[in-house]
């Protein structure tokens, strides 16, 4: 072999061995095999020697050639897996590295007010009781003793799908239900979704109710009353709340009567919330209307009893200080956040 084919070699493989990255490599393999390579070139001379000659050198310019292409792919695989090992190094996850933590959930105002309203009358011995929210007109007005002509049947206030399909106004429609699967003794708590065709800074499309009812032998007006001032106390956490109750008409509850608690935000004394006068209106409620316990087949001789109908959102908005209604339902969570 000459000598400067050896040299070739020698020199060839210690650049290759001292390569350091996959690009260095790269470029050797163009100087050295490529079609301008130095050992194609010395192929290139072999025309000018003795067919002998030609066979040796070819030959040993060959050997070389082959171990050159070895060693450029050794140097590959241990560049490779080099650079396999520093990415794995790289991309190893540091598990004591704080995690990026979600702000933690919290339950909406009204579910809050409702879970804590349907607590209370639990523990009086209420059970909860659900009905559909889409109703027919039966359900929603004429077993609750609302004639044909009454205001709440106008276009203005229910979404109607047709003329005996809508949804439900109020939650009083699940009394009927619960009247009619039932016997007396009965005592429901019906909390759920209304519509009425109205928004403003106090109503909404879409609020929520709270519907009581009890009914059983020689319900008295007094147990109203007991019922009322136990619960709002208990809702209020003020033992000594004052409550008062005003005449009032709904077509489903005779004797009516529109519930007042004292002013919670100025004990009475006259704020802004309660309009100077010392009260804030928080519910509806009354005695069971004989029409409405004879549209389920009962006898008023020998059942009555009470039906309370509360707003989810103005109770809400009494216990939490807020003022505008449309603030829960704008999924606002700075404003969300402060109920947690
Ligand atoms: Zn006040």
């Amino acid at each position: 072999m000459s000598n400067s084919l050896d040299t070739l070699e020698k020199d060839a493989l210690a650049r290759i061995e001292s390569a350091d990255s996959l690009d260095a490599l790269e470029a050797l393999r163009v100087e050295y095999t490529g079609k301008k390579g130095s050992i194609t070139a010395q192929m290139k001379t072999l025309g000018q020697l003795d067919p002998e000659e030609r066979k040796t050198q070819g030959a040993a310019i060959n050997a070389v050639k082959d171990r050159v292409i070895g060693a450029l792919k050794g140097r590959r695989e241990t560049l490779q897996a080099e650079a396999l090992k520093a990415k794995l190094a790289a991309e190893t996850i540091d598990v004591t590295l704080p995690g990026r933590r979600r702000p933690p959930g919290a339950k909406h105002p009204v579910t809050q007010i409702t879970e804590r309203v349907s607590a209370i009358f639990q523990a009086m011995g209420f059970r909860v009781a659900e009905g559909p929210e889409i109703e027919d007109d039966w359900h929603n007005f004429t077993a609750l003793n609302i004639p044909e002509s009454h205001p709440a049947r106008a276009m203005h206030d229910t979404f109607y799908f047709d003329a005996n399909h809508l949804l439900r106004t109020h939650t009083s429609p699940v009394q009927i239900r619960a009247m009619r699967e039932t016997k007396p003794p009965l005592k429901v708590i019906a909390p759920g979704r209304v519509y009425r065709c109205d928004s403003d800074m106090t109503h909404s499309p879409m609020f929520h109710q709270i519907e009581v009812l009890y009914l059983d032998e020689n319900v008295r007006f007094t147990d109203l009353r007991a019922t009322l001032e136990t619960f709002l106390a208990a809702l209020f956490e003020r033992e000594d709340l004052a409550v008062r109750l005003r005449p009032s008409f709904f077509p489903f509850t005779e004797p009516s009567a529109e519930v007042d608690i004292q002013c919670v935000h100025c004990g009475g004394e006259g704020c802004r919330v309660c309009k100077k006068t010392g009260w804030i209106e928080v519910l509806g409620a009354g005695m069971v209307h004989p029409n409405v316990l004879r549209s389920v087949g009962l006898d008023p001789a020998e059942v009555s009893g009470f039906a309370i109908g509360m707003g989810v959102e103005r109770l809400a908005m009494l216990r939490y200080g807020v003022d505008d209604l449309r603030a829960f339902f704008e999924n606002d969570l700075r404003f969300l956040r402060q109920f947690q």
